[in-house]
């Protein structure tokens, strides 16, 4: 299989990537984007799609009934295929109050028995191997198959229904890939996958300096669907409206982090465009997404969800509490009753003026960052710098302090003994990624710099602007 190999060797093939001349990048770029749309396009796909639009009509009876069913499946087959759920409690699922007899998993459980919690039905070479960061820096890596990566993708194309977009409409996207060197100081600071239609931005070249180049290319490409991280997309906002300028885009899809109601505004006024923000993670666990009427639901297909407070307890009606997950998706790494860390709380009152039961979410906004803003007038969102941590699975948490105009420190707290290594690592490719106007340091702490309110911020900015 070519994939573990590419997979075991991307830091070296970035360096040849980032080699290449543009075109070759673009095919590159291309040939990923076949072997991805061979998956997300195919015939599997749009059959799954056409149950998923069907699902729209169902009733609040059509949901419980099929929560009830997913539920009894996907904990029967954690317990037979998963080691980890073996002694699990022989508990018939008859209604939701029954699963919770059933322990509850916190994120750091699931870190420390990952192992265990590996379906034997998958075998190795069909697993696809992901990193997540989560909510506190901490990583985990996460398994699923390409079975998932197929429905996960029909869920995103019912969200583009919602917004009038149909599949393969040309997109910009501004997501966390090393598209383009990051010593690139003239455009394009894209790169095209012709076979989805989609211009992948560089999120790692924001700057006073490019912003015109930024702002140019999005005027050519007007009226094309926009989708990235919202603290991206604000970024590229601020661009367009401190010059006076909006540029109308088709529509904006947000994921992958918070959307603040100053983010929202800026970005619709900016893009002239609804945004259609949605809640997921990499654990593939669960969904949310807002529908064309502004409302947050979840999708009750992708998982169950419940809201428990700090005793494991369901909350009060539209009290906030913790979000605990049952995945029905994923078969490679089944994991029920869990914690991930985000909290949220129920929407109740009466139905969504969109015609769907499917029931309402407001997640809350607990990954509150900063932006860090360079010497050189570069400019980084939380999400870019998330990016370098994926690669660690030894810190539980990682930080990025601005603690000087021309220094940034790497402040980790150590899960195990590869805790140093690993940060000096992270260390190194942010300071490659800063260059020579910045001075990265490092430093181990015992504990993680909380924001009042409990938030766990990624970038902490104690420069003055
Ligand atoms: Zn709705």
């Amino acid at each position: 299989m070519l994939e573990p190999l590419i997979r075991a060797n991307i830091g070296r093939l970035q360096t040849v990537y980032d080699r290449l001349p543009s075109p070759a990048r673009t095919l590159l770029t291309s040939a990923r984007g076949w072997f991805l749309s061979r998956i997300r396009y195919s015939p599997e796909a749009f059959s799954f799609l056409k149950h998923l639009r069907a699902h729209e009509a169902w009733t609040p009876d059509d949901i419980s009934s099929f929560q009830i069913r997913s539920l009894q499946e996907i904990v029967s087959h954690a317990r037979a295929a998963a080691p980890y759920y073996a002694n699990y409690p022989q508990i018939e699922i008859r209604n939701f109050d029954s699963l919770r007899l059933l322990p509850v998993l916190t994120r750091e459980t699931v870190r420390e028995n990952r192992a265990h919690l590996l379906s034997r039905d998958v075998p190795p070479r069909q697993r696809i191997i992901a990193g997540t960061t989560g909510t506190t820096g901490g990583n985990l890596k996460v398994a699923y198959t390409e079975k998932l990566a197929r429905e996960n993708w029909a869920f995103l194309l019912r969200q583009w229904a919602w917004a009038g977009v149909k599949p393969r409409q040309p997109r910009v996207t501004l997501f966390g890939a090393r598209v383009v060197p990051i010593t690139r100081t003239t455009p394009p600071y894209w790169t095209h996958n012709l076979p989805e239609r989609q211009i992948l931005l560089s999120i790692f070249h924001l700057s006073q300096k490019t912003a015109a180049d930024y702002l140019k290319f999005l005027h050519e490409h007007r009226g094309t669907v926009l989708e990235g991280f919202p603290s991206v997309l604000s970024i590229l906002a601020d661009f367009a409206l401190s010059r006076g300028e909006t540029i109308p885009m088709r529509a904006v899809f947000t994921s992958g982090e918070p959307l603040y109601p100053a983010a929202r505004e800026k970005i619709e006024s900016a893009f002239q465009a609804a945004v259609f923000d949605s809640y997921g993670m990499t654990e593939y666990c669960g969904l949310i997404q807002q529908c064309e009427k502004g409302e947050m639901h979840l999708a009750p297909e992708y998982g169950y969800l419940e809201i428990l407070d700090a005793n494991n307890a369901p909350v009060a009606a539209d009290e906030e509490g913790y979000f605990v997950w049952t995945g029905f998706l994923n078969r490679a790494m089944p994991l029920v009753r869990y914690r991930i860390g985000d909290r949220g709380r129920w929407k109740l009152g009466t139905p969504c003026q969109c015609g769907r039961a499917f029931p309402r979410v407001t997640p809350t906004i607990t990954r509150e960052s900063e932006i860090l803003h360079c010497a050189d007038g570069r400019i980084f969102s939380p999400r870019a710098l998330n990016q370098y941590l994926k690669g660690a699975t030894s810190l539980r948490f990682c930080q990025f302090v601005h603690d000087r105009a021309e220094r940034v420190v790497v402040r980790a707290v150590a899960g195990s003994d590869l805790a140093a290594l690993e940060m000096m690592k992270i260390r190194e490719e942010l300071q490659h990624l800063l260059g020579g106007s910045m001075r990265v340091t490092a430093e181990i702490a015992s504990e993680p710099l909380v924001f009042p309110g409990g938030k766990i911020p990624l970038i902490v900015n104690r420069v003055e602007q």
